[in-house]
């Protein structure tokens, strides 16, 4: 089903030792770096071909998609506007509400991504000086 090619194990193996929400471009950059030049295109088809075989997952942003790997456990993103970046959470208590809104609505809920968009604590502290060693990086 899967055609398991050397740029597809190089963008599988790359995914599943990091904890990176990664995009497109962000993984062709990696692998050139990494000696394995693999054209955008490719690394486009890859990243389908490999969520279509359920080897990675992906997270929907508007029109673009960021991949991760497939073996954490389930979580939620929190996206920052400013600079891109995702953080994970779980809150049990809204785990449980959105299988109580599916039960009540008689929907089989068969998975769900929940985004929080916003300005991450980073880019919402780096402008005000005497805050600037809080900042934390992601
Ligand atoms: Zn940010
Ligand atoms: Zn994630």
């Amino acid at each position: 089903m899967l055609r398991v090619t050397p740029q597809r194990q190089a963008i599988l193996a790359l995914i599943n030792r990091s904890n990176v929400h990664w995009d497109a471009e962000e993984l062709a950059r990696e692998l050139v770096q990494s000696g394995q030049a693999v054209g955008i295109a490719t690394v486009y088809r890859g990243l389908s071909a490999l969520e279509g075989a359920g080897l990675i997952a992906s997270v929907q942003l508007g029109d673009r998609k960021r991949y991760e790997r497939i073996d954490k456990s389930h979580h939620d993103h929190l996206v920052c506007t400013e600079c891109g970046s995702l953080e994970e959470f779980v809150q049990p208590e809204i785990e449980r509400l959105q299988a109580q809104v599916a039960e009540e609505k008689g929907f089989r809920m068969l998975n769900h991504q929940l985004l929080l968009f916003g300005i991450c604590y980073a880019c919402d502290n780096h402008d005000s000086n005497q805050d600037l060693d809080k900042g934390k990086k992601i």
